[in-house]
C-alpha cells in the first residue's frame, strides 16, 4: 500500500472529527488511485485514525490489503466511483446542520451562496435507505450523474471531489452554508439569486467551474447541477411586468 495515500485518508478522517462532522465511529472516507480504492476500516474512531485503519479494495469490493475490514458503506463508495470517472475522493459524514436538512427531508438546492453554487452546485436529497445496505447506493442513482454532494434522508451527506481533499473542503463549505441558512430562517429566510444572476455568475467564473481538472463529463455535470438550482423568481416577474407595462402603453396610444 502507498503510505502517502493512506496518510491522505488519515488526515481527512481526523479533520472531519476535528470539525465535528462525525460522532465517534460515524462516517467513512475513501480515495481512488491506480492501486485501487483506499478506504477507512469499519468502526474507525475518526479522531484517532492511523494508517492501520486504512485498507485497500478493488472496484468490485475485493479486499486487497490492510490490517482491518473495510467500511460497511464501501458499496456506496464503489457505486460512486463506477458511475463518476471524474471523482477520485469521497467523504461521507453526519455534519449537524447539513444533516438537519436531511432529517427535515429538505434538499440544499436553493441558489443562495455564489461560492457554494460554483464549487458544489445544487445538493439534492436522496430518499431514505437503510445504512450499510445496498439500498444506499441505489438511493443515489437518480442524482449521481450530476451532483457533487447528496443529502441522505435521516442520515447525513456524501460529498464527492476530484480528490479526497476537494471532497473534504466541499463538506466544510456545505456545512457552513447549511448553518447560515438555518440562522437566516430566524430572519425570515434566505433570498435566493435569480436565474439571471446565476447565469451571470457562471459566465464570469468559467475558470472556477473548471477547477478540479474535471473530465468533459464533469463539466457537463456542472451545467446540469446549475440547472437544478432553485432560483428567486422576483426579477423575472418584474421584467415580465415591465414588458407587459410597455405593451399596455403602446396599445393605449394606438
Ligand atoms: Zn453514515
Amino acid at each position: 500500500m502507498n503510505q502517502d495515500l493512506q496518510q491522505h485518508i488519515v488526515k481527512a478522517a481526523r479533520k472531519v472529527a476535528e470539525f465535528g462532522f462525525v460522532a465517534s465511529y460515524d462516517g467513512n472516507i475513501s480515495l481512488r488511485s491506480s492501486d485501487g480504492i483506499y478506504i477507512t476500516a469499519t468502526r474507525t474512531l475518526k479522531a484517532e485514525t492511523t494508517i492501520d485503519d486504512v485498507c485497500l479494495i478493488d472496484l468490485n469490493g475485493k479486499f486487497l490489503a490492510g490490517k482491518r475490514t473495510s467500511s460497511t458503506e464501501a458499496d456506496m463508495h464503489l457505486f460512486i466511483y463506477r458511475e463518476r470517472l471524474d471523482v477520485n475522493g469521497i467523504v461521507h459524514t453526519h455534519p449537524p446542520c447539513a444533516t438537519a436538512f436531511a432529517a427535515a427531508r429538505q434538499a440544499l438546492d436553493a441558489a443562495v451562496f455564489p461560492e457554494v453554487i460554483l464549487d458544489i452546485g445544487a445538493v439534492p436529497l436522496a430518499p431514505y435507505a437503510t445504512p450499510s445496505t445496498t439500498e444506499v447506493a441505489e438511493s443515489l442513482r437518480p442524482f449521481i450523474s450530476w451532483a457533487n454532494a447528496i443529502l441522505l434522508a435521516n442520515h447525513g451527506v456524501v460529498v464527492l471531489g476530484s480528490d479526497v481533499f476537494e471532497a473534504l473542503h466541499r463538506t466544510e463549505k456545505l456545512e457552513h452554508a447549511a448553518k447560515t441558512l438555518i440562522a437566516a430562517r430566524s430572519l425570515g429566510g434566505a433570498v435566493a439569486l435569480t436565474r439571471k444572476e446565476v447565469d451571470y455568475l457562471y459566465e464570469t467564473h468559467q475558470d472556477v467551474e473548471r477547477r478540479g481538472d474535471l473530465a468533459d463529463s464533469g463539466k457537463m455535470n456542472g451545467k446540469v447541477s446549475a440547472e437544478k438550482l432553485v432560483c428567486h423568481s422576483c426579477d423575472e416577474k418584474t421584467d415580465q411586468d415591465r414588458r407587459k407595462e410597455i405593451v399596455r402603453k403602446i396599445l393605449a396610444k394606438l
